[in-house]
């Protein structure tokens, strides 16, 4: 092979891989599609703009490399199918969207799934709306300084108002839960009691199955909406009941 023919080959070779690695980099940076309609990937500079300064604050336990941005489909309570949208921690963010399929595959009813950030990340505003959300970065409300597991985007509250946080220092939350603090499908004056969660019910088995705990089991107080996992470095915190 003649010098100019081996620069050839080189230069072809370095095209080649260069080209490689420009694909694998795209690919990583694609978002994975987990069935049709569900799906997750980076934060990308548009979803940035969506969250920066409302649900996601500058600090030093969760930068936006951490977290996941999740697409997911789902029935609400009329039984329309709708599309959602979550922000989760990467770590669970294969477990998101296969929870997700799974509650869709058996039309459990949701009432909404916005970012947080369309109530201002005002948990109680998202809470009184009945909306399903995860990432706020946020302290546990009426704690001084607990980081709350929303704000690691390892913890989800699945129809916050009908499955209210009960026994806390602020009582019923959201307020307007209060009919749902009656846990007793048949006893409870809301209209929507038949879709609770419960103990052993099919959401509740879906998210044990994929490792999460749930608030309802709490001894102290009963986060009926709340849903957690602690993974990969946060094992280490080592505090499970957040
Ligand atoms: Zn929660």
């Amino acid at each position: 092979m003649g010098s100019r023919k081996v620069a050839a080959v080189f230069l072809a070779l370095v095209i080649g891989f260069t080209s490689g690695m420009v694909l694998n980099v795209k690919t990583s940076h694609a978002k994975t599609v987990y069935r049709d309609g569900f799906s997750y990937g980076k934060i990308t500079k548009s979803i940035k703009k969506r969250i920066n300064g409302v649900s996601y604050k500058k600090n030093k336990y969760i930068t936006y490399g951490d977290l996941r941005y999740v697409k997911v489909k789902y029935y609400n309570y009329r039984g329309k199918e709708k599309e959602g949208e979550l922000i989760v921690n990467k770590l669970i963010a294969k477990d998101i969207v296969e929870i997700f399929y799974e509650l869709y595959e058996i039309k459990y009813p949701i009432r909404r799934i916005r970012l947080v950030d369309e109530y201002d990340a005002d948990d109680n505003k998202s809470m009184a709306a009945d909306n399903t959300s995860s990432f706020n970065y946020r302290i546990i409300a009426g704690s001084k300084n607990s980081l709350s597991m929303h704000a690691l985007g390892l913890a989800l509250d699945i129809n916050p108002k009908i499955n209210p946080c009960v026994g806390g220092a602020h009582g019923i939350v959201p307020p307007n839960g209060k009919p749902y603090a009656q846990r007793d499908a048949s006893k409870c004056s809301g209209k929507y009691a038949d879709k609770m969660i419960h103990k052993n019910d099919e959401a509740y088995k879906i998210f044990k199955k994929h490792g999460f705990f749930w608030g309802g089991e709490w001894d102290n107080m009963k986060d009926y909406q709340h849903f957690y996992k602690v993974a990969g470095k946060y094992k280490k915190i080592g505090r499970y009941e957040w």
